[in-house]
């Protein structure tokens, strides 16, 4: 059997085993296609069965999450926890509460996680979890209670050297402080078992900034290898939550020009730069939508989701030299691929979790924009976060200069693994294979190691 048979079959028989799960195949199907010349290079992991066995999670937990609203009516949401893959360290990944969130959602995050955390160089293993509960529109009180109730059971689950949860979309310092809570008062114990916690009590200085900003240090270490920099470049990014707010901050202590932000409902244009106290006072502190920033900044833009092109993101089809997707999966289509193109953009950095649709990736890929994946742009978060159980375990605090510095270092050193492997497996310039690559073979060596696990 030729290796690209071994591929499909293995993703063949998951399709088979886990149906309707698209994003999860999606998933599986770019990292598996990627490792191609890895597995020419190296029997080993067909004699081993290593694919068969990387793509299914070692414990899927389903949970059911009842709690009381404000009406007294007791109502019912879906949790989940999937423990993915230990073989490197205990299992780290975040938390998402969105109405989408579903098996498929999950597995697809919990599998980009084992090597992005793999990439890091940093001893933790993959998992995701969440939760279709909506906290939109939801008061303090309620998402109070369906964060404990959440955390009832997730607590059976997870320990300080088993399995360390953290924020996604929907879950930030408020929603990680009362799972916190409940979890202290449920167990008796202070412990380290979530990260992205507050300041005041075993949290990381750094690690609300350390995604966008990991992932604007990512698209730069690109930049600078081609002889380029982001200085004086306009740039859009979607989105207006926790990543896409500190990429924009960060565009800007680097000279970049960030020249749009959106949330579900539409886009805001700015053309003079994103003003980023109004955006951090209307999304941090009034938890409100966009339309409100246009009233603190009337001369910015502000368009609708109704006016977005057919089949695309209006982002991606303003002027702008780079772009990075920092809101959900599948945000960045093959029309929008092809505006960006048009436009001249150069560069496509990955905030979000697999923004890019396959079909726009290989049309970037074709015109030579230049691309950085998300499992290494965005793996800044979850390295901050091991730096805050490194901070927990020695009982001691970090200034943030110290935790932005080893960040530094982090995403220097996942940029230049990534090109290194792509070189080494002759992929030239294709950070995503040789994201991938490196990422794999580090879990997948260990377990080799392991034997049966
Ligand atoms: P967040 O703070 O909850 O913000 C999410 C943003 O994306 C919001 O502006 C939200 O708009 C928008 N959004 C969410 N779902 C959407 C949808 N289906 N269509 C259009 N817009 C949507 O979440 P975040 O932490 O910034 O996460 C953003 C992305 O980065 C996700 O893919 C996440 O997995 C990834 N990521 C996050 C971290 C981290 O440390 N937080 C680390 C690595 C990767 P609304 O408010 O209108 O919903």
């Amino acid at each position: 059997m030729s290796v690209m048979q071994y591929i499909d079959k293995v993703l063949a028989q998951t399709a088979a085993s886990s149906p309707g799960q698209v994003e999860f195949y999606q998933a599986t199907e770019e990292v598996l296609h990627s490792l191609k010349p890895l597995l020419e290079r190296e029997p080993k992991y067909d004699k081993y069965n290593i694919l068969e066995r990387i793509v299914v999670p070692e414990r899927t937990i389903i949970f059911r999450v009842s709690w009381v609203d404000d009406n007294g009516i007791i109502q019912t949401n879906l949790g989940y926890r999937v423990q993915f893959n230990s073989a490197i360290g205990p299992y780290k990944g975040g938390l998402r509460f969105h109405p989408s969130v579903n098996l498929g959602i999950v597995k697809f995050l919990g599998f980009e996680q084992i090597f992005k955390n793999s990439l890091t160089g940093l001893n933790i293993g993959g998992g995701k979890g969440g939760s279709n509960f909506d906290p939109k529109g939801k008061s303090e009180n309620e998402i109070m209670r369906f964060c404990q109730s959440f955390m009832v059971e997730l607590s059976r689950h997870i320990g300080e050297r088993r399995d360390v949860p953290a924020g996604d979309i929907g879950v930030g310092g408020r929603e990680l402080g009362f799972m916190f809570g409940q979890y202290k008062k449920l167990t008796g114990t202070f412990e380290g078992i979530l990260t992205g916690k507050g300041l005041n009590w075993g949290g990381s200085l750094g690690r609300t900034e350390a995604t966008g900003f990991g992932s604007v240090y990512f698209a730069e270490h690109i930049l600078n290898k081609y002889a380029d920099s982001l200085k004086g470049k306009t740039c859009v990014v979607s989105g207006s939550g926790n990543v896409a707010i500190y990429t924009i901050q960060k565009l800007y202590d680097m000279d970049a020009l960030p020249v749009t932000c959106s949330d579900s409902q539409g886009t805001i244009y700015h053309k003079t730069g994103i003003d980023l106290e109004a955006l951090k006072a209307v999304k941090e502190i009034g938890r409100k939508r966009l339309t409100e920033y246009i009233k603190l900044c009337p001369d910015a833009e502000y368009i609708p989701v109704s006016k977005y092109p057919k089949d695309g993101h209006v982002c991606w089809h303003m002027p702008c030299d780079c772009a990075f997707p920092s809101a959900t999966q599948n945000e960045l289509t093959l029309v929008d691929a092809k505006a960006l193109v048009k436009n001249g953009c150069k560069l496509v950095n990955e905030g979000a979790n697999m923004p890019t649709t396959p079909d726009a990736i290989e049309y970037l890929k074709e015109h030579k924009v230049l691309f950085g994946p998300a499992k290494a742009a965005n793996a800044g978060g979850v390295a901050t976060s091991q730096l805050e159980m490194s901070q927990n375990a020695s009982m001691s605090n970090w200034s943030f200069a110290e935790v932005d510095a080893k960040l530094h270092q982090i995403m220097k050193n996942i940029f230049d693994i990534s090109y290194s492997t792509a070189q080494e497996y002759g992929c030239e310039d294709d950070l995503l294979a040789g994201a991938n690559i490196a990422g794999f073979k580090k879990v997948a060596d260990s377990m080799i190691d392991q034997g049966s696990v």
